[in-house]
């Protein structure tokens, strides 16, 4: 498996626009050319990072959506569970705010 696959020209999955190589996004449509994870991560951890299929709607390595899910380019039936994959009081700590709790 050839993990040099994000520095590769190819085409567009949804107009077909010949991109360059070490695009991000299609300069045609704007949609994303890497099928990248969208987890950002947070304080305690880095975000993913993984460079995932073409066809993934969600990361393989942390369950959360990828970039051509979130454009609509690849779809589930399945909700998104990045919920259960996080670290629970990473997600509690966001309620606990004080910016929430006033
Ligand atoms: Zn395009
Ligand atoms: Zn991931």
């Amino acid at each position: 498996m050839a993990s040099d696959n994000k520095e590769k020209p190819g085409n567009c999955i949804r107009c077909g626009y010949s991109y360059k190589k070490g695009s991000q996004y299609c300069a045609e449509c704007g949609a994303p050319v890497v099928n990248k994870c969208l987890d950002e991560g947070d304080l305690l951890r880095d975000p993913c990072g993984c460079v995932n299929g073409e066809d993934a709607a969600f990361c393989s390595q942390c369950g959360c959506a990828t970039a051509f899910n979130r454009a609509g380019l690849v779809t589930s039936p399945y909700p998104e569970n990045k919920v259960l994959q996080t670290d629970e009081m990473g997600e509690m700590k966001w309620f606990y705010h004080p910016f929430f709790s006033g």
